[in-house]
């Protein structure tokens, strides 16, 4: 039995129940079957056993009151999964599907996408079943005030930073400062994505999609191609999907799909984003308005972007959004890459079929990092007490997208895997934690 595969065995039968979380640790295992059998210094300090072991895991009641005067009972979650690197950073995620398993998942890929940044911060997730949809200003402002108040007591500028993700957005990110900031009476960088006038970053709000397509640039012209022209189907509407769908326009492609939890627009002109913006950030209202005054467009209701013929997809919804029968009809109409905008969104077995036929395909660990990558330059302006220029974070985040990838792309190599970029990826950000963990001591 090797070191990896009784890893795997260990962490199947002490996780009964957390399908996500096994389904993210165990691709990540396997990747590094050639790293830990070559350096048998991390098996001899249990690196596997204990970077899959989160360092906590806290759970707490959510209660908060709705306009109808009702009592409402959230479950709220923070795991702060490894520090070797730096303070714990990572989103918060309000959905209703949230739960232990999913939590997990996002904070153990979180350890490794912050590594890849090459800035120094450790990995964390929380959030809630809470779902925000529907939901008034002021019941939003309530459930916030309250998760706050349970979680100040476990984060810090110094401890754990959290930020957004599904659900959690400016206006959240604003309510649950306010509360930070009401109980301890301290005005610090503890959250990030905060608004510009209270300490938020510039180009924060564009980083994940703009850093999506940084990537995606630098491994195309790794690879001899390039956007200008391409067409190019995207999922989801949130923020990550907006700003993919912006910087994809700029740089030359035509973008014919986007999809919310109802279901799918179809433009055949290329979205116009103006309007999905008003729609998705104003309005906060369902995408299918946007076919009201777009007479080419189609709404299609359900899960469907994937079968618009594209030569790029980018799954930007969220995990195991693109299956194996997704993928075969990406591949059947010549989709010649796929980069994730979301976390896990490719389910194993449309992964193998991806790279089986000879798609690129970068993980979302290292195509979707410029998010928090960003959100530790905002850290680091509120610990400077200065703000950059939009250029100046924007050009910092495109010169980390490009290490990213050449770091990834250097480490497949060096395993003998070039252009697997999964393997590069969990090989890279694993090797600055592990050492890290092995100078620190058995903790
Ligand atoms: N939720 C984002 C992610 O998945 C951003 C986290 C952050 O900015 O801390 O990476």
């Amino acid at each position: 039995m090797s070191y990896v595969n009784d890893q795997l065995n260990e962490l199947i039968r002490k996780n009964p129940n957390q399908p996500e979380f096994i389904q993210a640790a165990s691709v990540v295992l396997k990747s590094l079957e050639p790293v830990v059998e070559s350096n048998p210094k991390y098996q001899k300090a249990g690196i596997l056993e204990r970077i899959t072991e989160p360092d906590r895991q806290i759970m707490f009641r959510v209660a908060w009151t709705d306009d109808a005067g009702r009592v409402q009972v959230n479950r709220g979650y923070r795991v702060q999964f490894n520090n070797a690197i730096g303070p714990y950073k990572g989103g918060l995620r309000f959905h209703p599907s949230v739960n232990l398993s999913i939590i997990k998942f996002l904070g153990f890929e979180q350890v490794f996408k912050n590594s890849l940044t090459g800035l120094p911060i450790g990995g964390g997730k929380g959030g809630s079943d809470f779902d925000p949809k529907g939901k008034s200003d002021r019941e939003i402002m309530a459930f916030c005030q309250s998760f706050m108040t349970e979680l100040y007591r476990h984060i810090g500028p110094d401890v754990d930073v959290p930020a957004g993700d599904i659900g959690v957005g400016g206006r959240e990110i604003g309510y649950l400062y306010g509360q930070y900031k009401r109980i301890t009476n301290h005005y610090e960088g503890v959250l990030t994505g905060k608004g510009i006038p209270y300490g938020g970053s510039l180009a924060r709000t564009e980083a994940t999609g703009y850093g999506l397509l940084y990537f995606l640039e630098a491994m195309l012209k790794a690879n001899g191609k390039s956007l200008e022209g391409k067409t190019v189907v995207i999922s989801g509407a949130g923020n990550v999907a907006i700003y993919a769908c912006e910087k994809a326009q700029q740089l030359g492609a035509k973008v014919v799909t986007l999809c919310d939890s109802n279901g799918w627009i179809y433009d055949p002109d290329g979205i116009d984003l103006a309007a999905v913006k008003e729609i998705k950030e104003v309005r906060r209202a369902r995408i299918r308005e946007y076919v009201n005054d777009h007479p080419h467009a189609e709404y299609h209701e359900g899960h469907g972007v994937w079968s618009v013929p594209c030569d790029i997809a980018l799954p930007c919804a969220t995990q195991n959004e693109l299956g194996l029968e997704d993928v075969k009809e990406l591949v059947k109409n010549g989709c010649f890459a796929v980069a994730e905008g979301a976390n896990m969104p490719t389910t194993i077995e449309a992964e193998k079929y991806l790279q089986e036929n000879g798609v690129l395909y970068a993980p979302g660990k290292a195509s979707n990092a410029g998010g928090v990558a960003v959100s530790a330059l905002e850290m680091s302006q509120n610990s400077q007490r200065l703000s950059w220029t939009f250029e100046e974070v924007d050009n910092k985040l495109k010169q980390i997208m490009n290490g990213i990838f050449n770091n990834v792309s250097s480490a497949a190599k060096e395993y003998g895997m070039p252009n697997n970029y999964v393997a590069g990826a969990n090989i890279a950000g694993f090797l600055k934690v592990a050492d890290a963990m092995v100078s620190q001591g058995i903790v």
